[in-house]
């Protein structure tokens, strides 16, 4: 699984976005490619980020860069840690939420 951008580890955190719980990469609707976060995409894309639709909140499109399982968009929004190694996600990503998927 490739993660784009300026990543800074193994665990996809980036140069914006480098705590110890920010652990995951998004894959993003416009290019289907994994960035850890939205301004890695906006400076390192070719084009503007476009937003998952409500309706494709079945696809896996976050990544867990612990275990690096795929969790779908509907999973991670209802986990506050990776369900499959237990690892804490940032809650403070909830505020960005709407950067990556449709919320309404
Ligand atoms: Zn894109
Ligand atoms: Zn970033
Ligand atoms: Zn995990």
């Amino acid at each position: 699984m490739r993660v784009l951008g300026p990543v800074v580890d193994e665990q996809t955190r980036c140069v914006h976005y480098r705590t110890e719980v920010d652990i995951v990469a998004i894959r993003f609707a416009c290019c289907g490619e994994y960035y850890p976060c939205h301004r890695c995409h906006e400076e390192s894309a070719d084009h503007p980020a476009t937003q998952w639709p409500l309706g494709e909140r079945g696809e896996r499109a976050v990544l867990c860069g612990v275990c690096r399982t795929e969790l779908t968009i509907d999973a991670y929004l209802a986990a506050d840690a990776c369900p499959h190694c237990g690892s804490a996600f940032n809650e403070r990503c909830r505020l960005h939420t709407h950067l990556y998927f449709e919320t309404a």
